[in-house]
Order: structure tokens, then C-alpha cells, then sequence
């Protein structure tokens, strides 16, 4: 375990496949890695089911499965880890500082990979029955709706996975989007149109979540037409995206107007910050995708490396 003490080589915050691709390749080159993997580990695969495009795999894995592969594999070559949440940074002084609360581990280098988080409607229903049939993980909670009716909220690639996966559970499912083409990719539409158990409510957003201890249904608007209708179901599923993680790097680290961490030096993944780099989602708004946040967990551990060289 770290202490104020002892100067760390490399810290990695964050244990997607970005933070644990760190881990491998950091632990690799001998700089036995420290990584902060946040009391959620694994990042965003463990809330997916079946990962049908990670290579390697052609049968596909289950998130959670393939995440613990991720992590057996940093921790053979000797990547150590803390099941907590790095809570603040001081990246303005020398060595780097990484806070888990009043704790502080000194770091000559920092790799940032801490991802994004599910977006959320902000409506007060929504909060208030979250856990009583709103979620945003269909994996985590679809297996409670068997046979009744479900809606998802999004017109993306997580919402015609959660509403196609849902289909194993429920009646029937309601795909709420605001507008009237999908987001998703081409394979996901067809998969989710050509599936009997779903239909959609285009040009529509949620005004209410109805329900007083449990969901009874959703209160649509209709953007077009400004009508209002009800749809019974018990469970909510909201799939509209997601947001970095880095709150903790306000006024530490430069990012973009969505939260997004900046890369000056493309194709580094250095930051502003000398010493500092950033990989996966946590600065990724384009691809998002497992495999590119490996392979940029992969180019920051090396750019690490190479940083840690040129102090010498
Ligand atoms: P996304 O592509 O950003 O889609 C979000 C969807 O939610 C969009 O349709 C958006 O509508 C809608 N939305 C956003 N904010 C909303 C709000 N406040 N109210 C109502 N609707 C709202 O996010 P994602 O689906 O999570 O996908 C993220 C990335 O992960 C993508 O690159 C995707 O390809 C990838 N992904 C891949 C897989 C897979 O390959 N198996 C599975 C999941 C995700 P608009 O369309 O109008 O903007």
C-alpha cells in the first residue's frame, strides 16, 4: 500500500480496459504501477452483457468476465491496486499528487483513465424511483421484469442493446427517442426494428416518470406535435449516454466544454499537465469503444515510460 512517504512511478487513476491495459503495459517495463481502480472496478463493461466486438473473441465474453481477465493480467506483472476512489489531485506542484481523501500518494507520472458515467434525464421522478424500476444497467437489472412491460429511453447504440437484451424479459418494450432516426449503428437499428417485442415512440421525451413507491408508467411529450400520452410499464431503462469522469481535475488538468479531458499533443496521450496523461473515454468522445480505450491505455503507459526516461 502507498503512503505520503513513498514516491510512486506511475499512478494510474481508473480500471477500465484503458486503466488495466495501463497496468499491463506500465507493470511490463518494470514500473510496478499503482493503479486507483475506484470502487467500481472495471469501468463500463461490467454493466454490459455479452461484449460481441472486443477481438479475440468470437464468440463473444460477458463484460464482467472479460474485465476480470483485464485485471488478472496487470496484476501478473505486478500492477497493485487500491479499491477506492481517488477523490482530488494538486498536479500544480512537484512530485504530482493523488488524493484518496486526506490520504496522498506522490507520483512522478499520472495516467487518468477514469472514464465516463451514465447520463441521467434529471427529471425528480426519475431520482426519486430510481432502484424502484428506473436503472440504467438493463444486465445489472432486466432478469427483475419478467413479463411485463419495460420502456428505454435513447436513441443510441446502449439503448438498442439494453432494449434488445430487455426483450429476453419483458412483455413488450417501448423505445422512447426525441427525434425520428436513430443514433445507433446500422446492425444495432436492424437488430432492435426487426424485433417483435419492441416498437418506439419517436419525437418523444419523458415529462414524468409515473409512480409513488414503484414505476407505473412514463408521461411522453411529443416534440412535433406537443400532445402528451401515457405508457404503462414497470421498469424504466435510461440509455442516453454518458459523461467523463473528472470532476476530481477541475482546475488541474485542461478540459473541453463537455468535462472531456484535452490532449494537446495528439497522437500523445500527454495532457497539459508535464507528467500527466489521459486515456479512454476520460478523453475520447468520438470512438468509445473498449478496444480503443485498451489501445490508448496501452500509448499512455508507453508515453509514461518514455516521460519517466527523460527525467534521468
Ligand atoms: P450516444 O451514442 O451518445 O447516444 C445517446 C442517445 O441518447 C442519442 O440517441 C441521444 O439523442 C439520446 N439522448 C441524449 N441525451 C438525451 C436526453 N437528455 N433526453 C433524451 N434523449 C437523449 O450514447 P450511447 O448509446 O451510450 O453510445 C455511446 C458510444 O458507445 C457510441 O460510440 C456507441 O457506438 C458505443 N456503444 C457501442 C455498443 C456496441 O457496439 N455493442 C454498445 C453501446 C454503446 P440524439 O440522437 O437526438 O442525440
Amino acid at each position: 500500500m502507498a503512503g505520503a512517504e513513498k514516491l510512486e512511478s506511475v499512478v494510474i487513476i481508473g480500471s477500465g480496459p484503458a486503466g488495466y491495459t495501463a497496468g499491463i503495459y506500465a507493470a511490463r517495463a518494470n514500473l510496478a504501477p499503482l493503479c486507483i481502480e475506484g470502487y467500481q472496478s472495471g469501468g463500463l463493461l461490467m454493466l454490459t452483457s455479452d461484449v460481441e466486438n472486443y477481438p479475440g473473441f468470437p464468440e463473444g465474453i460477458l463484460g464482467p468476465e472479460v474485465m476480470a481477465r483485464f485485471r488478472k493480467q496487470a496484476e501478473r506483472f505486478g500492477t497493485r491496486f487500491i479499491q477506492k476512489n481517488a477523490t482530488s489531485v494538486d498536479f500544480k506542484s512537484w512530485p504530482l499528487k493523488v488524493f484518496i481523501d486526506k490520504e496522498v500518494i506522490l507520483a512522478r507520472s499520472v495516467i487518468v483513465s477514469t472514464g465516463a458515467a451514465t447520463k441521467w434525464l434529471g427529471l425528480e421522478s426519475e431520482s426519486r424511483l430510481l432502484g424502484k424500476g428506473v436503472s440504467s444497467c438493463a444486465t445489472c437489472d432486466g432478469a427483475f421484469f419478467k413479463g411485463v412491460p419495460l420502456v428505454v429511453v435513447g436513441g443510441g447504440d446502449s439503448a438498442m442493446e439494453e432494449a434488445n437484451f430487455l426483450t429476453k424479459f419483458a412483455s413488450t418494450v417501448t423505445v422512447i427517442h426525441r427525434r425520428e432516426s436513430l443514433r445507433a449503428s446500422k446492425i444495432m437499428q436492424d437488430r432492435a426494428l426487426k424485433n417483435p417485442k419492441i416498437r418506439f415512440e419517436w419525437n418523444c421525451e419523458v415529462e414524468e416518470i409515473l409512480g409513488d413507491d414503484a414505476v407505473k408508467g412514463v408521461k411522453l411529450r411529443n416534440l412535433k406535435t406537443g400532445q402528451t400520452n401515457e405508457v404503462k410499464c414497470d421498469g424504466v431503462f435510461v440509455a442516453i449516454g454518458h459523461e467523463p469522469n473528472t470532476g476530481f481535475l477541475k482546475g488541474q488538468v485542461e478540459l473541453d466544454e463537455k468535462g472531456y479531458i484535452i490532449l494537446p499533443k495528439r497522437p500523445t496521450t500527454a495532457t497539459n499537465v508535464r507528467g500527466v496523461f489521459a486515456a479512454g473515454d476520460v478523453q475520447d468522445i468520438i470512438y468509445r469503444q473498449a478496444v480503443t480505450a485498451a489501445g490508448s491505455g496501452c500509448q499512455a503507459a508507453i508515453d509514461a515510460e518514455r516521460f519517466l526516461e527523460s527525467l534521468h
